[in-house]
């Protein structure tokens, strides 16, 4: 037999077997672009989309028993997947549901959108979770990262999270399991995976609290990009305590190394804010991570400051 058949062979086999695993649902040589806010990134081997725990323990478990790499994605807003795209199983959580278990409990999967989360919590009259108005991405996408706005962080309302390990094993925990921090949580590391959340909050007044969200709408939209590809804020902030909710916003300091001329092919600067990458529409993910390293760079270069990325970079970038 000729190599290349040989070859051909062996794929077809690789691939039957993954169905054989995955079952029909299974994608392969799946475009990751469209599930990116960015818009950009090449293609994974395998895609499956979850829609309830069970399928998600049982896409996780088979992964890890075949030693097939995986990764979990939710909204695609904190993303910047390399052109290469990744070369294993990528699995979108798809868990729904938003339910009031209490007067001032609502349980939610992790694959609801955030703001579906926002408004329904708006629609029962429990307020605590405004800040995230206008924030994008899942709920499990959310607490991974701590997501935040305006001085709240989602860890301060959680009061449990169900969670599964990379093993098949489900477990509920509190936040202090998570080790929440700014922008970031253990679950970084442990690499554990959110199914859903319980969420304490407070009795408040349907309107107002209405009324605040739209608020909090109208500010982004005059600040962030609406119908602009990007992720939001490329970079974390810096831990100060002398500035407002203790941290100097990275953008300050982009802004003073020239952040809102940059351009590397379709990735630019959006010129309402230094701190966020746009694609015009024609970038590729190598064009926005070149443009951010020149900015970590010229930021390192005039304030001795090493900024950290809030985007997750997936993939191999070299
Ligand atoms: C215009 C715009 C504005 C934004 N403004 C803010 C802001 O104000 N504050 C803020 O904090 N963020 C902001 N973001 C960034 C982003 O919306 C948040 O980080 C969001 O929480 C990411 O959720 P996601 O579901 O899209 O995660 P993804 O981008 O899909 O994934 C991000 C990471 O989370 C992990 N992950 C996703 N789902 C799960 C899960 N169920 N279990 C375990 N891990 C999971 C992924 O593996 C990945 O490592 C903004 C983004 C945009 C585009």
């Amino acid at each position: 037999m000729e190599m290349t058949e040989q070859l051909e062979l062996n794929a077809d086999m690789q691939k039957q077997n993954m169905l054989n695993l995955f079952g029909e649902s299974l994608r392969f040589d799946s475009p990751l672009a469209e599930y990116s806010s960015f818009k950009t990134g090449g293609r994974a081997a395998y895609f499956l989309i979850t829609n309830s725990t069970e399928e998600t323990v049982k896409a996780v478990s088979t992964a890890y028993n075949n030693k097939i790499p995986f990764l979990i994605i939710g909204g695609g807003s904190n993303l910047l997947i390399s052109d290469s795209g990744y070369d294993g199983l990528i699995i979108k959580i798809n868990i729904l549901g938003l339910k009031l278990t209490d007067e001032t409990k609502i349980e939610c999967g992790a694959g609801e959108d955030l703001m579906s989360l926002v408004n329904f919590a708006a629609e029962n009259s429990l307020q605590g979770i405004e800040f995230a108005a206008g924030i994008w991405g899942s709920v499990g996408g959310a607490v991974y990262g701590n997501a935040g706005a305006y001085g709240g962080e989602i860890k301060d309302i959680i009061e449990t999270v169900l969670l599964l390990d990379k093993t098949g094993q489900v477990k509920e925990v509190t936040p202090d399991y998570c080790k929440f921090k700014y922008r970031d949580s253990y679950l970084k590391i442990s690499k554990e995976i959110v199914l859903s959340l319980k969420l304490r909050l407070q009795q408040g007044n349907k309107e107002k609290l209405v009324a605040q969200i739209d608020e909090t709408l109208a500010i982004r939209a005059s600040k962030h990009p609406v119908k602009q590809f990007c992720a939001g804020s490329f970079f974390k902030n810096i831990p100060d305590p002398k500035e407002k909710f203790g941290k100097l916003p990275a953008g300050r300091l982009l802004e003073q190394v020239g952040a809102k001329e940059l351009s590397i092919g379709g990735a630019k600067v959006f010129e309402k804010h230094a701190n966020i990458i746009i694609n015009d529409g024609t970038a590729t993910s190598k064009d926005i991570r070149e443009l951010a390293d020149i900015l970590k760079q010229r930021v390192f270069d005039k304030f001795g400051i090493t900024l950290e990325d809030e985007v997750i970079s997936i993939g191999n970038f070299s």
